[in-house]
């Protein structure tokens, strides 16, 4: 049994080099009665995310984490962490519960897919290093992937002051979420996934090239972005969605014998159950003593 690698699974890109080590820093009491708000985490869990990460993360190669947040008044996250691939995010929190709470993660419940029954049991964080998937062959070098549209898409002609309606769009290059992005889609989209899905994949497209061969930057189609992704045919939109689910994520499943049955059975590990409230209950009676 040993904690997780102080290893990023990506990592954050920048000038061609991806920063991937990170070092802890030892948090207090303080900081753990913090990260355990259970309201905050339901309320924004994007943003508990982040601000879980900026607590725990002393630097990402050499890049100051904890200390920039607590610089800024713990008002802004340094942007080495806006820039962490989801991926990543979500590892960095699997490691630092691994080294600084405990390499297992304690009374995790849920119910056997075999015999119907509830169960608790304790997870080696381990064991989640494995769900991880880290196939970056649809990535170009530059963290973003192309998808070819199967019906090209023809812009409006009312709209045509920002795009050549009679030019139609054939395909689209997207930059792989980061946990920015999740954190600038959560005071929008709290309650509408569909509609923050669309948001996203328009958030992270990074270009669009058109029949004629001409390259349409982030600048010239940000403000019409989300129109191409509602406008795109439905069988292109599953597409560009099955491309995303290709990227390099972690599937925070874990598959377990179930201790009542011994059958085998799936075990979904939340960030929920990571820093776990410890209950202290004094016994009545110690007054008699
Ligand atoms: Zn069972």
């Amino acid at each position: 049994m040993s904690a997780l690698p102080l290893t990023l699974p990506f990592g954050v890109l920048r000038n061609g080099n991806r920063l991937k080590s990170f070092e802890l820093f030892s948090i207090n009491a303080g900081d753990l009665n913090l990260i355990q708000d259970d309201t905050y985490q339901k309320n924004h869990p994007s943003r508990w995310i982040a601000r879980t990460i900026c607590l725990c993360v002393d630097s990402i190669e050499g890049n100051s984490v904890r200390a920039e947040f607590d610089r800024e008044g713990r008002k802004k996250y340094p942007e080495i962490v806006l820039d962490l691939p989801a991926l990543d995010s979500a590892f960095v929190l699997y490691a630092a519960h691994s080294h600084l709470i405990n390499e297992k993660i304690t009374n995790v419940t849920s119910v056997c897919q075999m015999c119907q029954r509830k169960f608790t049991m304790d997870i080696e964080t381990e064991d989640l290093a494995r769900e991880i998937n880290n196939d970056v062959s649809i990535m170009t070098s530059d963290d973003t992937f192309v998808v070819d549209l199967m019906d090209p898409y023809s812009y409006p002609v009312k709209d045509s002051q920002i795009l050549d309606s009679n030019d139609p769009i054939v395909s689209l290059e997207f930059r792989i979420p980061t946990l920015g992005d999740s954190l600038k889609l959560e005071t929008e989209f709290r309650d509408n996934e569909i509609h923050a899905e669309a948001a996203l994949l328009s958030l992270v497209m990074k270009s669009a090239t058109t029949t004629s061969g001409n390259l349409l930057k982030r600048q010239e189609i940000a403000s019409v972005a989300r129109k191409i992704i509602n406008g795109v045919s439905a069988r292109d939109v599953v597409a560009i969605n099955n491309a995303f689910s290709r990227l390099p994520h972690m599937t925070p499943i874990v598959s377990v014998s179930c201790p009542l049955c011994s059958e085998d059975t799936e075990v979904s590990i939340r960030p929920t159950v990571l820093f776990p409230r410890v209950t202290i209950s004094f016994s009545r009676n110690r007054t008699k003593e």
